[in-house]
């Protein structure tokens, strides 16, 4: 299994992005300076095209020198790009000071007869996985480590800057890139409230996805706090047996524990839950897999989004045939959810997540993937005959 490298030591200072106003004034503060600097820090980091402190021109040198002593300009180097898509998908390695990868993927949708046009960033809430989901680049590569806040915003931050230049504005983000968000909870609770505040980013709390694999105490949590984001959940199976292959943090908390959590959270906060279900040819795509499905759904205040799997080096599956994804789209709908097919963007970059960062870790050893595609191939028939795994949780998932 490739590993993300983290040479180095973590990142010195913090990042800027990271600072609140509050934080920002009691720095300055400290140091015998007014409070409305830190408006004047928040409005560059956030407002200006200045690429570092000896651009911010409305502060006097000394101060700028002291404020780059005490944090980081930019927490990310964005050291790679590929495009895809004509163009519209453009994904961005980004290294990190400790030498983690970590991706993102802008996407941008076209202006149609009756819709505005979109720009949609997806960002990575940790430097790999714990969750191993298998069919997902990410999970392969092992979990580095949790992103502060700051490590997320810059992503932010370095896409709006690209997008700027070509007179164009960020309108949605999804944390749906690598890692999973609600094992990094409280960082990406501060990223989101950068976000929203209409002094920082400024982005409505509507054009806001976080995606879980299903951390119910995470969900529950965020029920108690309101409504911050859509909140979308990797379902992808609706029996034990089989998601406890897909998403193996089903054997700690099970579908029914998931959904129930799900459904509370709709219902407190009014707001649709998006369950995700990547479609994998022969695995999760049968008629007992959309009964099962639109039985567990029926009546409950959601979406669900079918996105054909990404293929992903290292294991056995593919994406179902579309006509089958139809099928399965239409016994959903037979129960009055409104479902979305989505097409893949970026297929030819790996635009699924952590794919840029699984292959510039190198590939494993022949016989090592000969052997995870023969468990892999064996643990999803024993599912698909009702046997649950015996295997335990992934190691470091420990929440
Ligand atoms: N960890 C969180 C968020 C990041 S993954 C989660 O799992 O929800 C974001 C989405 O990408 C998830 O719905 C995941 O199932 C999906 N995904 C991962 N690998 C994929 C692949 N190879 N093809 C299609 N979707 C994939
Ligand atoms: Fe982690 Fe999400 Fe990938 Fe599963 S799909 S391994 S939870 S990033």
């Amino acid at each position: 299994m490739p590993t993300l490298e983290l040479a180095g030591s973590p990142v010195q200072r913090p990042g800027i992005s990271g600072q609140t106003a509050s934080q920002l004034e009691a720095w300055f503060r400290e140091r015998g300076e007014p409070a409305f600097r830190a408006r004047q820090v928040l409005d560059a980091v956030w407002r200006s095209e200045a690429s570092s402190l000896d651009d911010v021109s409305t502060l006097p040198a000394a101060m700028r020198e002291a404020l780059a002593s005490a944090f980081a300009w930019d927490t990310i180097d964005t050291s790679e790009f590929v495009l895809a898509d004509g163009g519209r998908t453009e994904k961005a390695l980004h290294r990190l000071a400790d030498g983690a990868a970590i991706e993102s993927v802008l996407m941008h949708y076209p202006a149609g007869s009756d819709r505005r046009e979109r720009n949609t960033l997806c960002i990575s809430s940790q430097a790999g996985c714990a969750v191993a989901c298998p069919f997902c680049a990410t999970g392969e590569l092992g979990f580095g480590r949790d992103l502060q806040a700051a490590e997320i915003l810059d992503q932010v931050r370095s896409a709006a800057r690209r997008l700027a230049t070509r007179g164009r504005r960020l309108t949605n983000i999804v944390f749906m890139g690598m890692g999973e968000p609600l094992l990094n909870l409280d960082r990406v609770l501060e990223t989101v409230a950068a976000l929203n505040d209409p002094g920082r980013f400024g982005l409505g709390a509507r054009h806001i996805t976080v995606s879980t694999s299903g951390v119910v105490p995470g969900i529950r949590r965020l029920t108690a706090l309101g409504p911050q984001f859509t909140l979308a959940v990797s379902l992808h199976a609706a029996r034990d047996p089989l998601r406890d292959v897909l998403v193996p943090l089903n054997r700690r908390w099970p579908i029914a524990e998931v959904v129930a959590a799900a459904k509370d959270h709709a219902t407190a906060t009014g707001r649709r839950i998006s369950y995700e279900v990547t479609m994998i040819g022969g695995v999760n795509d049968t008629n007992a897999d959309s009964e099962a499905m639109a039985e567990l759904l029926r009546g409950t205040l959601a979406h669900v989004n079918l996105i054909p799997m990404n293929p992903v080096a290292h294991t056995p599956w593919t994406a179902s045939p579309m006509p089958v994804i139809e099928r399965f789209a239409e016994r959903l709908r037979r129960e009055g959810l409104p479902v979305t097919i989505r097409r893949n963007r970026g297929q030819e970059v790996g635009a699924a997540c952590g794919q840029l960062a699984a292959d510039r870790a190198g590939a494993p050893p022949v016989a090592a993937v000969a052997r995870r595609r023969a468990r892999l191939e064996a643990s999803s028939a024993a599912a698909l005959r009702g046997e649950r795994s015996a295997e335990g949780l992934p190691a470091g998932v420990d929440a």
